[in-house]
């Protein structure tokens, strides 16, 4: 997946995600990411998210909504991601064999990202400075 969270000069901020999914998966299968709160969510009032990895946790755990509405009772964007990858994997030991990753962005332009497993990287675009972050991760 590939997803992209903005605010423009008036403090609007917008989210889009593409995906081809997951390789190999079962004919018919929806993923995470054309399901709004769990692969994207965007409250204009708060802030955005969006997920990468295996769509079924994304979506066990409504992903990309819990991110945003923790980030609506003042967590910051870093930590919002951290908990939603806990609730993921919190759910047992499966976590080990495959990736999942958020970035969150909230309403002040403060910025967050965190995945299960190392390899996940966030470029950052902010005040005519580019930043590319490597994410901190779980399973270390
Ligand atoms: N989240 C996508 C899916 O489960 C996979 C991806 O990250 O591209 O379909």
């Amino acid at each position: 997946t590939i997803g992209m969270l903005a605010m423009d000069a008036s403090g609007e901020i917008a989210g889009v995600c593409t995906t081809s999914g997951l390789g190999y998966k079962m004919k018919g299968r929806v993923g995470d990411s054309p399901i709004i709160g769990s692969g994207l969510f965007v409250d204009n009032e708060v802030g955005a998210a969006v997920a990468t990895g295996m769509g079924e946790e994304v979506l066990k755990t409504v992903g990309s909504f819990l991110v945003v509405e923790l980030m609506r009772n003042g967590m910051s964007p870093q930590k919002a991601c951290e908990e939603a990858i806990h609730r993921i994997v919190k759910r047992g030991d499966r976590y080990k064999d495959f990736q999942v990753a958020y970035i969150a962005m909230n309403k002040n332009g403060e910025t967050g990202n965190y995945a299960i497993h190392p390899g996940f990287t966030m470029m950052k675009y902010q005040d005519g400075k580019s930043e590319n972050i490597i994410s901190d991760y779980y399973n270390k």
